[in-house]
């Protein structure tokens, strides 16, 4: 009969037909099976049983050939024979002798009670009487306490096996009293290969990766996989495809994976930003994508271990982005938005690694930019490059002066309030939700020096202001007062070396009252809405105009460091 009229007119879920029957039937669990069927076989049974393990992975299925297997007459190798009348008993239905109890639903109390009124009850029709209890650890402590009194004292005639998943809310008392098994996952092959069987067997046709990917979706679970490959046969038209997996799981394709991963390493926010709205809108649930990405990097690591086919720069990005995912992901999972989480988790990756880069690179070329002794004129270098000119390299034993680049500007603070106008414009012309985003998580940073002796007061008079818009060149943050405002402008340069080093915000700050702030905003938000664009100004001249501090030019005299003048300096 062809499967398909089967699911209309007689559906019977492929787990339940194919659960085993006998022991020789059940795939993967070797070690539990061969135990159990040697303790039948040389007449060794306990009278109480744990099966520990994750669901899914057969603690009912094998509870119940074992039940069956215990009471066989013929006892084949210690599996059940099928057909001795015993077999016949146990394998029906309504069989008296062996009762399965939902420790799960209504946490077993009526019905340990009833166990304990009937315990001495003989068999009905079996030699042993076998009470499986399922999910045990969810029994209260009134029905535990009634499962111990009967384990402690248990009648010839009676043998309990108990599985878990969750070993550790069982007493120890009951736990001491068990014979224990632990269940471990299901290997991939031995799912795939078990539903490729099931799948020749049903006539069910399907894209090769499919299966690959049930197993590995499954996690080791026979029942999941089982479930999963059902769903897809109703929900596939003819033959099951990798995207009609990718459908009903609300899970993304390999490549969209690949290309996010890539992106995150060249830090492309926009295109990673854009990725997550898309998944977001199609309704694909973070959390799966989240344990995608993850089950990639792990599996492009073990390709880097194995076979080294990725480059050598990029398995330390990798390495930390899947510690970094795996670090959050408890989080991720609890939030009550996952998406804007796994978004900040996801920026806030990318800015780091962004600087780190930027400091490999520099390190990796190993130039070293330093004014000539005559020439005190700051070069024209990126700030990037400064922030890791260290000071060591700048010595010299020429007896030179040497300009610390780091403290060697001031801005004119006559044209404050002209250049804070300029920056705001800019910020807004440039405006960037990843930057503001990843600009408030790294601000928080600066919590951890408020008692530092050198900048507390600088990390808390930052710490009082907001951030409130962030391109990737500049920032806005507003305060309470004007008081504050007019101070903490006086200390403009302090603040942007103080974000710098401490939060990793290279930028130009503007600082304004939370008044302006509303007044900026709503012009912004009119401007936005009638179609006005802000454009990008550049600061005039005097912004960058070098105030030279005597106090930073320093004689510095050092014998062994290494010495050599010129635009650039190589370092041995
Ligand atoms: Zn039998």
């Amino acid at each position: 009969m062809c499967y398909r009229n089967e699911v209309i007119y007689v559906y019977q879920s492929l787990y339940r037909k194919y659960r085993p029957k006998r022991f020789a039937d059940v795939v993967g669990q070797d070690i539990v099976v061969r135990t159990l069927r040697n303790s039948i076989k040389n007449d060794k049974v306990s009278h109480a049983y744990m099966f520990v393990g994750p669901r899914g992975v057969g603690k009912t299925s094998i509870a119940k050939i074992f039940a069956r297997a215990i009471n066989c007459e013929k006892k084949d190798e210690g599996d059940v024979c099928g057909t001795c009348s015993s077999c016949n008993v146990s394998g029906e239905k309504e069989c008296l002798d062996i009762i399965e109890i939902d420790a799960a639903s209504n946490n077993g109390v009526d019905e340990i009670r009833e166990l304990r009124d009937k315990v001495n009850l003989v068999p009905s029709e079996l030699k042993y009487k076998i009470y499986i209890i399922d999910e045990v650890h969810m029994l209260t402590i009134q029905a535990f306490n009634a499962l111990l009194k009967t384990l402690e004292e248990p009648p010839s005639h009676i043998i309990f096996i108990l599985a878990t998943t969750d070993p550790q809310k069982v007493p120890e008392t009951i736990v001491s009293r068990c014979q224990c098994f632990n269940f471990n996952r299901i290997s991939i092959n031995n799912i795939v290969n078990r539903l490729l069987y099931i799948c020749k067997k049903e006539n069910i046709s399907c894209d090769d990766d499919v299966l690959n990917q049930i197993a590995l979706y499954s996690d080791g679970g026979m029942r999941d996989s089982l479930g999963m490959l059902d769903k897809l046969v109703v929900y596939g038209d003819g033959k099951i495809t990798i995207n009609d997996f990718f459908d009903l799981n609300g899970l993304v394709s390999d490549d969209e994976i690949k290309t996010f991963i890539t992106n995150v390493i060249k830090n492309d926010v926009d295109s990673v930003i854009s990725s997550i709205d898309t998944w977001n809108n199609n309704g694909i649930n973070i959390i799966n994508v989240t344990n995608q990405i993850i089950s990639h990097l792990k599996a492009l690591i073990v390709d880097y271990y194995s076979d080294k086919k990725i480059s050598f720069e990029n398995i330390d990005v990798l390495i930390s982005l899947i510690s970094k995912i795996n670090e959050k992901m408890f989080d991720i999972k609890k939030s009550g938005n996952p998406k804007i989480y796994f978004e900040i988790v996801i920026i806030e990756f990318m800015s780091n690694n962004c600087s780190q880069n930027i400091s490999r690179e520099i390190n990796l070329e190993k130039k070293v930019l330093v004014d000539e002794p005559n020439n005190m004129a700051v070069k024209n270098t990126s700030d990037n490059i400064d922030s890791v000119v260290s000071k060591d390299i700048l010595s010299t034993n020429n007896n030179t002066n040497v300009l610390q680049k780091e403290n060697e500007y001031d801005i004119d603070n006559s044209n404050i309030q002209e250049i804070i106008d300029i920056r705001i414009n800019n910020t807004f012309a440039q405006a960037d939700k990843a930057e503001l985003i990843s600009d408030k998580i790294n601000f928080e940073r600066l919590n951890e020096y408020t008692f530092d002796q050198n900048i507390g007061y600088l990390v808390c008079a930052l710490l009082d202001g907001v951030i409130r818009v962030s391109s990737k060149n500049s920032v806005v943050i507003s305060y309470e007062y004007d008081s504050v405002v007019n101070e903490n402008i006086g200390r403009l340069t302090e603040f942007e070396k103080t974000l710098k080093d401490i939060a990793n915000i290279d930028k130009k700050i503007a600082i304004i009252t939370n008044k302006k702030w509303d007044e900026v905003k709503l012009e912004y938000i009119k401007n936005l809405k009638s179609g006005h664009k802000y454009e990008y100004i550049e600061e005039p001249i005097f912004v960058s105009n070098i105030v030279k501090k005597e106090k930073n030019k320093k004689n510095v005299n050092n014998d062994n460091a290494f010495a050599d003048f010129g635009d650039i300096v190589e370092v041995e």
